[in-house]
């Protein structure tokens, strides 16, 4: 089963299952292939989560995630340390992942991996294996797809769980309760906030995405991460955040808001804001630490919290709202790590309603990092048979 936009670019496309090409990666002779489904595994080692997803004729059917905590002590993800835990991670994470599928490795139609943005020593293990998966299928049908994550987050938007899988568990953080999942009509405009990016791109199809304002520094997530670790809170502090601002009074202290021409995003005045803010209160209480400040003042925490989201909130907001009105969106979407935050998801409620928008929100599961998005990205590059050869390598940084 297809889902609704995949349906839509099938239906654009010649009747590929009888024109595939034996693909110079030594990967694809269509008659040689075992499953008469397609088959997409997808690879996710960008960062810190190791995951993979199994996609069936369009229809998720696992999703398995190993997150790191080795990263906890540093306050911060360390590359190397994230690299061999992908190393360990990544065989059982596979294999669970197809069990749970029920797919034979010689089922396997394509393999989509994530070539890029994120740390190249981690993407270096989802690639390489990706490679070795195809090259020990090259006398069978089986394709390497290179997916790039920012757009994997926004294709989250696409993936269309099976509901038995669901019940059965096996889609990690879903339940019923979740289904059934609302996909958004082309064109649209995507918030798209994580740890490592903030931006606005215009959706126009699966392959047609315009990055049209970013941030020029820090990364919301960035900011959140770094004014919690100033708290003390955990890493990575935006869920932290997110779970005290409940408790605080969002209005209790203004940060400097960033002036930056059109959509473009800028967040490293506000921490800094965030930082003078908590320095002038050491001196006037004559503290040397935060600690104490924040142990002494009751709510004090709570209310920094509800504060430095309601801002990061308003000023992506405000950035989102100016975009849709000036290029004339009316539909609106929200991705990556950042859109769990329960006030950003509750601020594109109220634009909807506001504005008569059509808003679409990810279920939290497809939120951070996972392998459904990549694997979906992939299932429309599979489609189109858009394949990557062998000799890709990773990259740290790109634009859409
Ligand atoms: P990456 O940048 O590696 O792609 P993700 O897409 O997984 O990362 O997003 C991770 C970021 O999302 C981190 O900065 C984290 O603090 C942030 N984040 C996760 N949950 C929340 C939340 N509830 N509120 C605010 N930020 C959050
Ligand atoms: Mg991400």
């Amino acid at each position: 089963m297809l889902n609704f936009a995949a349906k839509k670019i099938k239906d654009h496309l010649c009747d590929f299952t009888h024109h595939r090409p034996a693909y110079y990666a030594g990967c694809y002779h269509s008659h040689s292939n075992m499953s008469s489904r397609n088959i997409i595994l997808g690879i996710e080692s960008s960062c810190d989560d190791t995951s993979a997803a199994v996609i069936a004729d369009g229809l998720l059917l696992s999703n398995v995630t190993a997150s790191q905590s080795v990263h906890e002590e540093y306050g911060g993800v360390v590359p190397e340390l994230a690299s061999r835990a992908h190393q360990l991670n990544i065989v059982p994470v596979i294999d669970t992942a197809l069990r749970r599928a029920e797919i034979e490795r010689e089922e396997i139609s394509a393999v989509a991996v994530t070539r890029g943005p994120g740390l190249l020593g981690s993407l270096l293990v989802g690639t390489s294996f990706a490679k070795g998966l195809v090259i020990s299928r090259r006398q069978a049908a089986c394709a390497l797809i290179e997916v790039n994550h920012l757009q994997g987050h926004i294709m989250a938007h696409f993936v269309e769980p099976s509901p038995e899988m669901v019940e059965k568990g096996y889609i990690r953080g879903l339940t019923l309760a979740d289904l059934p999942l609302r996909h958004p009509d082309f064109p649209f405009l995507c918030l798209l906030v994580s740890g490592g990016n903030s931006q606005l791109v215009v959706v126009r199809s699966p392959h047609d995405m315009e990055i049209v304002g970013q941030t020029i520094d820090d990364a919301a997530g960035e900011a959140f991460d770094k004014c919690a670790k100033v708290l003390g809170l955990p890493y990575p502090g935006g869920p932290w955040i997110d779970k005290l601002a409940k408790q605080g009074n969002p209005a209790a202290f203004h940060f400097a808001k960033p002036n930056i021409p059109a959509y473009d995003y800028s967040f490293s005045g506000l921490k800094t804001s965030f930082l003078y803010t908590i320095r002038d209160m050491l001196r006037e209480q004559h503290l040397d630490s935060v600690e104490q400040l924040l142990e002494l003042t009751p709510n004090l925490k709570e209310d920094l919290c509800a504060s430095i989201q309601a801002t990061v909130i308003e000023v992506l907001m405000t950035k989102l709202r100016l975009a849709a009105k000036d290029l004339g969106i009316k539909r609106v979407a929200v991705a990556g790590g950042v859109s769990a935050n329960s006030g950003l998801r509750q601020a594109f409620v109220d634009y909807g309603n506001k504005y008569g928008a059509e808003v679409f929100i990810p279920p939290f599961a497809f939120t951070t990092d996972n392998a459904a998005m990549i694997a979906e990205a992939g299932y429309y590059k599979f489609l189109r048979e858009d394949f990557c050869p062998l000799d890709a390598v990773p990259y740290a940084k790109t634009r859409i």
